[in-house]
């Protein structure tokens, strides 16, 4: 420390000592002596405290012991200087042992409840063989947790029987980025039932985490649908995020297990990022949400800037930034999902039910982070129960997304064919038009020169149409149009072809036919139609004939020109006398 930074420090605690020496002597005097017992198992210590930021970092023990800088008293119940980057003095009058010889074996232990606090050091008053002294006890995750005497998650020190209950005890902590913690004053059974509370919460959450990550992991698998991949890496973040936050790696061995516990803003980073990116692609928001798509793009791009702001070493901005990002993507995709659902977009529904849950988890752990809610085990962990839940709805809506989307992919198939069926088709008679006659002959040619096996065609056309119609009217002669079509439709195979080519003349295709099948067909048509009566009127039974041209592909001709054989030999059977069939 230079000259200049001594004074400076000197003139500050002077500054300390005159304003608010008076007030802070009186604090010191009225603080209460905590003591736990099996009545009282836990006491918030916080509430209970008086406490001294020091932004420098550079008060030591016996500068606050000698200069007697004034700690202020504490209200909440627990302490929130989330984003300064300090080391925080806590100063309470703690008793050893418990009323009624609860925890004879040793003192209470003390909690701090956050695993992320970096180097935390008691200074315990005691009276040992008839002396004072102090006691000096260190924890948070610069101490390897397996050292430590009580191995948690979040650091506890099993406080010495003999506490000196005349004098303060000290605590210092100094975090990485963050001095959000509750203290706790236990007694061993209590600290022992809440810890156990603790695991089976954090279990089941784990638990319940997993089997949404390896069974969407099969579903990935399986489906090779990226919805479920940025599900999965929503999930993992999620997971990685509360570990950390839980301290769950500092059971691993360090360096790795601090290295991941330090990681906790980049996991929720990632977590945001993964998070935004899934509500972009399964609420497809640029179709959906146009104008919330590029807002949630920019979160997302935010995200990972927030990650990148944490690697470059700026931990306490990262925090603060994240903290920010996270209340406000939240926000972003709910609006989003609803923007979605009210354009017509209907998975979004079981999306905005599984947000929601988020957003009120979020809700309610934020009112306790600004003090707004009091801190229990609903309060504290609401982050956890929300996140499971949301995780578990989540993929329900993925599930109930990807059926509705199939369902949709299935009726727009079924009206494409439909459309189709009804361009090729012929209304009054339903057999296929002509367009589709001049495509299928085409293909029909090529087909039986490709397999040298035979093609016929049939040319038909109604005798005396004309007459009927002008007899009968037009209706009467379109209800035999209709007939005619419905016996072609009867008479011939599955693979033949039979078109209405133009007013009543019709064309058919029958494909493997040499002319003699042709003809034979032809003249099972005709004698068919023949036999068929027609009662035009009620009193009259009238009956009507067709002309047949019939014509084999020869293998030097193409389809226009078997077309024009078949017409030549139609008009031959109408010139011969009509209801005939004639070849060409
Ligand atoms: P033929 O073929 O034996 O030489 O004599 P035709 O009287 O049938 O002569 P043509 O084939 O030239 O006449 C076609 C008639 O078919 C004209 C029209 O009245 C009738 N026709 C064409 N299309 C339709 C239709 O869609 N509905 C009805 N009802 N009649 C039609
Ligand atoms: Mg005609
Ligand atoms: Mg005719």
């Amino acid at each position: 420390m230079t000259r200049g930074q001594r004074t400076r420090r000197k003139i500050r605690l002077a500054l300390f000592v005159l304003i608010f020496l008076p007030a802070a002597a009186r604090a010191e005097a009225g603080l209460p002596l905590l003591s736990v017992s099996a009545d009282t198992p836990v006491i918030e210590v916080a509430p209970n405290s008086e406490y001294l930021l020091d932004p420098s970092n550079a008060l030591t023990y016996e500068e606050i012991i000698r200069e007697k800088p004034p700690f202020q008293r504490h209200r909440r119940d627990s302490f929130r200087f989330s984003f300064r980057k300090a080391s925080l003095w806590i100063r309470c009058r703690i008793a050893s042992g418990v009323d009624g010889g609860e925890v004879a074996a040793g003192g209470p232990v003390l909690a701090l409840a956050n695993p992320i606090l970096g180097s935390i050091t008691l200074y315990v008053p005691v009276v040992r063989d008839g002396a004072t002294g102090i006691v000096e006890m260190k924890g948070g995750w610069r101490e390897d947790m397996h050292s430590q005497e009580i191995p948690f998650l979040y650091p506890a020190f099993a406080l010495p029987g003999d506490i000196d209950t005349r004098r303060p005890l000290l605590i210092q902590v100094i975090a990485p980025f963050t001095l959000n913690f509750r203290v706790l004053l236990h007694t061993p059974e209590s600290f022992r039932s809440s810890g156990s509370l603790l695991f089976l919460i954090i279990g089941a959450f784990t638990g319940i985490l997993g089997a949404m990550l390896l069974y969407n992991l099969v579903l990935y698998a399986y489906m090779r649908d990226r919805h479920y991949l940025f599900y999965i890496l929503y999930v993992l973040f999620m997971l990685l995020w509360q570990a950390a936050l839980f301290g769950i790696f500092r059971y691993f061995s360090s360096p790795w297990g601090r290295w991941f516990n330090l990681r906790v803003v980049i996991f929720a980073s990632f977590m945001l990022f993964f998070g935004t990116v899934f509500a972009i692609v399964f609420l497809n928001t640029a179709k959906t949400a146009p104008r919330h798509h590029s807002v949630l793009k920019a979160l997302a791009v935010c995200a990972l800037a927030v990650a990148l702001i944490n690697l470059l070493g700026h931990a306490t901005l990262a925090n603060l930034l994240a903290h920010f990002l996270a209340q406000f993507s939240a926000l972003a995709v709910c609006t989003a999902a609803v923007a979605a659902l009210r354009s017509g977009f209907k998975p979004a529904r079981f999306y905005l039910v599984a947000v929601s849950v988020v957003l009120a988890a979020a809700l309610v752990y934020f009112l306790r982070f600004y003090g707004l809610l009091s801190s229990n085990q609903f309060t504290l962990h609401a982050v956890l129960y929300g996140g499971a839940a949301e995780a578990v709805l989540l993929s329900f809506a993925l599930g109930h997304r990807i059926r509705l989307m199939r369902q949709e992919e299935e009726t727009l198939r079924l009206r494409e064919k439909s459309l189709q069926a009804i361009s090729v088709t012929d209304d009054l008679t339903g057999l296929y038009n002509r367009r589709f006659l001049n495509a299928s002959l085409e293909k029909g040619v090529a087909a039986a020169r490709r397999s040298t096996t035979p093609l016929s065609l049939l040319m038909l056309d109604v005798d005396r149409f004309k007459g009927f119609n002008d007899a009968y009217g037009h209706p009467e002669g379109d209800k035999v149009l209709a007939a005619l079509g419905r016996l072609l439709a009867l008479t011939l195979r599955e693979e033949d072809i039979a078109c209405r080519y133009g007013g009543e003349e019709f064309a058919i295709i029958l494909q493997h036919a040499d002319l003699v099948t042709a003809l034979e067909a032809a003249e099972r048509i005709r004698s068919r139609f023949a036999e068929t009566p027609f009662f035009p009127t009620k009193e009259k039974t009238a009956r009507l004939t067709v002309s047949i041209g019939a014509a084999q592909l020869r293998s030097d001709e193409d389809a226009g020109r078997l077309l024009m054989r078949a017409d030549q030999a139609l008009y031959e059977a109408k010139r011969s006398g009509r209801d005939r069939v004639c070849s060409a």
